[in-house]
């Protein structure tokens, strides 16, 4: 007898048949004898609305009643299961974050998980092996005795801490691919799915825009070694295919030198012309940003000809674009520039894989083949298993496609 955590994401649980065919899955490890704790999101698209009817009641929300009103989406999923799983003879009830209790920090709407009891779950296996359905997503702050939620994507992050709580023996994500792909196979559809990927490469692959799973949980999965793997809910119950493995580097025996492409449509680049070139110019600018919580990721500033004026780019999520803008604007005079510039249009595409680690000049084939295909490259950052170029919008199928066959990652 093995202990499970599934997990099931939106598209999973859209509808009421798509329910039923969940706890045909369910039933599939049921009768096999496991224990089994499933972990489910809400049905897709009830998040944003939720979010939307935040954001219409007010602009300025209270961020601990945001998290009341988005956790409800998994209430209802998992309340739903629960009743579906009883009607095909499984003995199941829901849990909701507090009840577990899956204890997370304050920060409202992207919370972390600090602690999960696993116990009264464990206790309930102990009776006729009751399947518990564990509302995904959200969890609650202790202290204030308020609900809280982990951020988008969320739900993949509790099926993580849930089976590392409950020591189980692996952690199933469900979704609408069958695996985790070279890229986005739907905006390349000669992507190919990967029987494994290293930790390093998923969660390089998660931060730099590959939704398929958030970055917490990978980060969970392996600080706590995790079985963890991405398969199909599409798949037949009765005899799913095993997806993909999030392994060691070491479990992969033929490692290429570009994994996966990732890419982000979440970036906007600010510009400031005209700076004085002088020391403490930096600081200038990123330390007040950095005190109004702004991230930066990628920084570029031109060394000037005349020692006088100089360039600075860098690159902001684009929910802090326009706070950045507000921020530097304020401080024109102080930081001294001529004028702001200021873009989202723009997309940052990666090249991933521990391969880049031993091999030199990867990220010079790839400025090659973008100019070639007459793509100019705005940034560009690299580090020990990845590169990074930010370019024009418009031309992300094409960047991504071209980095895609270049690496030799196109499916015979
Ligand atoms: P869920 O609702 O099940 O959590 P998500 O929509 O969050 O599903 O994530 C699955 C989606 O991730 C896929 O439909 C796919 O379009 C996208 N995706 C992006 N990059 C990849 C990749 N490298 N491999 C597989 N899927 C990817
Ligand atoms: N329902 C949440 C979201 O859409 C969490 C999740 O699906 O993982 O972000
Ligand atoms: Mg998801």
């Amino acid at each position: 007898m093995s202990r499970l955590v599934m997990k099931f994401g939106g598209t999973s649980v859209a509808d009421l048949d798509r329910i039923r065919n969940v706890a045909r899955h369910v039933k599939r490890e049921y009768d096999a004898g496991h224990e089994v704790a499933v972990v489910v999101s809400a049905m897709s698209g009830k998040t944003n609305e939720l979010v939307a009817w935040c954001k219409d009641a007010s602009p300025l929300y209270d961020h601990r009643e945001y998290d009341a009103v988005v956790a409800s989406g998994e209430q209802v999923t998992a309340g739903l299961l629960a009743i579906a799983l009883q009607n095909i003879g499984i003995p199941a009830r829901s849990w909701l974050g507090w009840q577990v209790p899956i204890r997370t920090t304050d920060a409202h709407g992207a919370a972390r998980i600090e602690d999960i009891d696993g116990t009264a779950i464990i206790d309930a296996f102990g009776r006729d092996r009751e399947v518990a359905v564990i509302a995904g997503f959200q969890g609650i702050h202790a202290a204030t005795n308020r609900i809280s939620t982990l951020g988008r994507g969320g739900s993949d992050t509790s099926a993580v801490a849930m089976a590392a709580a409950l020591k189980a023996d692996r952690c199933d994500i469900y979704t609408d691919v069958d695996g985790v792909y070279t890229t986005d196979p739907r905006v390349v559809p000669k992507a190919k799915r990967l029987d494994k990927i290293a930790f390093e490469e998923m969660l390089e692959l998660a931060s730099l825009g590959a939704k398929v799973l958030q970055v917490r949980s990978v980060e969970l999965a392996m600080v706590h070694k995790v079985r963890t793997f991405v398969r199909s809910s599409f798949d037949d119950p009765e005899n799913p295919r095993p997806g993909t493995l999030i392994c060691e580097e070491e479990d992969i025996v033929e490692q290429p030198v570009v994994t996966g492409i990732a890419f982000s449509r979440d970036e906007a680049q600010i510009t400031l012309r005209n700076l004085k070139d002088a020391p403490g110019i930096a600081a200038a600018i990123f330390v007040p940003l950095a005190e109004h919580n702004i991230n930066v990721d990628m920084i570029i500033q031109v060394i000037s000809g005349d020692q006088k004026t100089t360039d600075m780019t860098f690159t902001t999520t684009i929910a802090d674009f326009d706070r950045a803008c507000v921020v530097l604007e304020g401080l024109k005079e102080q930081i001294g520039f001529a004028y702001l510039e200021g873009s989202t249009d723009v997309v940052k595409v990666s090249a991933i894989g521990v391969g880049m680690r031993s091999h030199a000049g990867v990220a010079a084939r790839a400025f090659k083949a973008l100019s070639e295909k007459g793509i100019n490259i705005r940034a560009i950052t690299t580090s020990e298993i990845k590169f990074s170029v930010l370019i024009e919008a418009a031309y992300t199928e094409l960047a991504v496609r071209t980095l895609h066959t270049l690496y030799g990652l196109d499916k015979a």
